[in-house]
């Protein structure tokens, strides 16, 4: 794709963002819809929040989301956290909000609200998270982005961590979503190529509790947002092409604050054993068509069976060979897919961890 078919003139649009705004600011509101994407609308606020209070609740009609029935639509913004918006700058913000009912509970989609009440039940835990998002380029017209018409590229090998033309696609939109995320204050703590062309991963964390779900949801968004302008779509889909084409995962590494001092291994070995016994009730969270890519190829466990080793990529759990070599760190959980709702896997992560698991 030439740079002539990006369809947004973010260039002329400039002009406008350094207009005054005479002390108002835009808050652009974000949440999460039925289906694992996110909806946005904006508002003016008449001053610059101090804190999270300072921002008001607001609504939306869920019956256009799919998360409300026609009569009785209305669903609830509550805002959790919020961000500087790296597109409209200055002191313009992005606020992340969690769905509410008109009957004054959680809306269907918001598992952030039982992830939160996890975390603060293992507070004490200090448990840290470092999310690995994996996702695929696909034009506007659902190919994957720059693959030959109708045919497919070389196979796999020259495009992890790729440099150089036809190794490596859209490295502007990659660079420009590290530049976003950086501004908003993102804990993006790296960005690489993926084995598969026109697949890229970039890491968030450690992320403390909540924030973590919190920062990838946002993360997504201006990934997202960022690549609008480019023309390109993200599909976050676990296998988005069949073959011998790697697939897309959410690796979610762990620790807790014992785990993260000499003497930690014993703690992530029983933190394993406990993992073990739950395979079934992680993998039902772990996102949707994840069989196709849990197969045990393509640096994959097989989804029946519980795996965990040294360094082993092909296990459901990996210990880094630097931790297990030094004694304490963390741990991998590589089963996530990258459609993954990070608060229902942080949620069940800490839950099976940090709890007493009945035998
Ligand atoms: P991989 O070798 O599996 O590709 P990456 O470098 O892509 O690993 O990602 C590792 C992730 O682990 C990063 O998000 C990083 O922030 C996170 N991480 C590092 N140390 C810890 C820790 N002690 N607890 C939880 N996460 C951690
Ligand atoms: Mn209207
Ligand atoms: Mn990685
Ligand atoms: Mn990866
Ligand atoms: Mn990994």
């Amino acid at each position: 794709m030439s740079s002539s078919e990006i369809i947004e003139n973010t260039a002329l649009l400039q002009k406008y963002q350094s207009l005054d705004q005479r002390g108002k600011i835009i808050a652009e509101y974000i949440w999460i819809d039925a289906s694992g994407g996110i909806r946005s609308k904006g508002r003016t606020l008449s001053k610059k929040p101090s804190s999270i209070d300072d921002l008001p609740e607001w609504n939306f009609d869920g019956s256009s989301t799919g998360q409300a029935p026609g009569h009785d639509s209305d669903v609830y913004l509550r805002p959790v956290s919020y961000y500087a918006d790296p597109f409209r700058r200055g002191d313009n913000i992005v606020v992340l909000a969690e769905c509410w009912n008109n009957d004054g509970t959680p809306n269907k989609f918001n598992h952030r609200h039982e992830c939160a009440k996890l975390m603060k039940a293992h507070k004490d835990q200090e448990v840290w998270f470092g999310l690995e998002q994996e996702y695929t380029l696909l034009d506007k017209y659902d190919n994957v982005y720059a693959w030959p018409k109708g045919g497919f590229p070389a196979p796999q090998g020259p495009y992890y961590c790729g440099v150089g033309t036809g190794k490596v696609y859209a490295r502007d939109m990659i660079e420009a979503h590290y530049r976003a995320c950086i501004h908003a204050g993102i804990n993006i703590s790296g960005i690489n190529a993926e084995v598969m062309p026109s697949q890229w991963e970039f890491q968030v964390g450690p992320c403390n509790g909540i924030d973590m779900g919190d920062q990838l949801w946002v993360a997504r968004y201006l990934l997202q947002r960022v690549a609008e302008e480019f023309g390109i779509k993200i599909s976050f889909h676990p296998k988005p092409l069949k073959g011998d084409w790697n697939g897309a995962g959410c690796h979610t590494n762990v620790s807790t604050s014992a785990m993260r001092v000499p003497g930690g291994m014993k703690y992530i070995e029983a933190a394993v054993e406990k993992l073990a016994k739950r395979h079934l009730e992680h993998i039902a969270l772990y996102g949707s068509d994840n069989e196709q890519r849990l197969t045990g190829r393509h640096e994959t466990a097989s989804m029946t069976s519980f795996s965990s080793g040294v360094a082993n990529r092909g296990a459901s759990i990996r210990i880094p060979r630097s931790v297990a070599k030094e004694g304490y760190g963390y741990f991998e959980d590589r089963r996530p897919a990258s459609n993954i709702d990070p608060y229902l896997v942080t949620g069940i992560m800490v839950e099976t961890i940090c709890g007493a698991i009945p035998d």
